[in-house]
């Protein structure tokens, strides 16, 4: 099996960790400070006979008004349609407009869409994820949601799995 994976999601909710956890080395730049990374990164895995090459997008941002927000939304917006699987990466605690943003870019989506839920180790609770949760979950039937700690490198086994069944 090969194939491209894009990773996408509003900036800090740990989608650079994911990537550098699920490569085992350190490719894109993490940082509390939000457009850390400003092109899309890639990063090949392989195991065996399987190759995964993954996207890691530099978010979607609000302000499309200055131009490298604009550059950057189109960045994020090229990978989701040019891949084999959209993995959508959440924080359990907290949904803020940014997510919104992305949720309604995925609409209508063809690609196969996996819905990471990330910072499952946070126990501070920010905010209700349920009812966003479901309303993605009835947007996109046949999305996969798969809850992470791409910190602590949680579940990562089974996300790569669901991954791996649409390539
Ligand atoms: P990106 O902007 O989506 O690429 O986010 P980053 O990967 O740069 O991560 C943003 C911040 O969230 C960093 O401080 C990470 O250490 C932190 N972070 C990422 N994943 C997790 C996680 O699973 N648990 C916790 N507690 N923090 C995380
Ligand atoms: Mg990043």
């Amino acid at each position: 099996r090969c194939g491209y994976v894009a990773i996408v999601g509003r900036p800090n909710v740990g989608k650079s960790t994911l990537l550098n956890h699920l490569l085992g080395q350190k490719l894109a730049i993490t940082s509390r400070k939000p457009q850390t990374t400003r092109h899309n990164m890639l990063g090949i895995k392989t195991e065996g006979q399987n190759q995964i090459i993954f996207v890691d997008t530099p978010g979607l941002h609000a302000d499309a008004d200055k131009a490298i927000n604009r550059y950057m939304n189109r960045a994020a917006a090229s990978a989701a349609r040019d891949v084999d699987v959209v993995v959508f990466v959440v924080e359990r605690t907290r949904w803020t407009e940014g997510d919104q943003l992305v949720a309604d870019r995925l609409r209508g989506l063809k690609t196969p869409l996996v819905i990471a839920v990330n910072k499952v180790d946070q126990l501070e609770d920010k905010g209700e994820l349920l009812p966003q949760l479901l309303a993605l979950a009835e947007q996109h039937p046949r999305a996969e949601i798969v809850p992470i700690s791409a910190l602590r490198g949680t579940n990562l086994d089974a996300l790569e799995k669901v991954i791996m069944q649409h390539l």
